[in-house]
């Protein structure tokens, strides 16, 4: 599925974005992102993802968590419970 704002695959978590009224930086969850369906769901970075080193590599050199904090903590196969809790795509510039 494509998001509806960008155009970018839903199921991509390394797109980051910042709000520019409050300087705070935002990455997508693309497991938050599935259970919209429409547009990337955001939260902020890193304060609701974390970094892990085991995960940086020259596509992530942030070593940034894919999934946000409360995904993460999901059974396999939950929905997400925080996505509307996020920031939508297209709120963010
Ligand atoms: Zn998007
Ligand atoms: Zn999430």
């Amino acid at each position: 599925m494509i998001c509806s704002a960008c155009g970018k695959k839903l199921t991509s978590g390394m797109i980051y974005k910042i709000d520019v009224s409050t300087g705070q930086k935002y990455k997508s969850c693309p497991h938050c992102s599935a259970a919209n369906g429409q547009e990337h769901v955001f939260h902020p970075y890193p304060a609701n993802f974390g970094k892990t080193p085991a995960r940086t590599s020259a596509k992530n050199p942030h070593g940034a968590q894919s999934y946000c904090i409360d995904c993460r903590a999901l059974n396999k196969g939950v929905k997400s419970r925080t996505f509307q809790d996020g920031v939508l795509c297209r709120e963010l510039s």
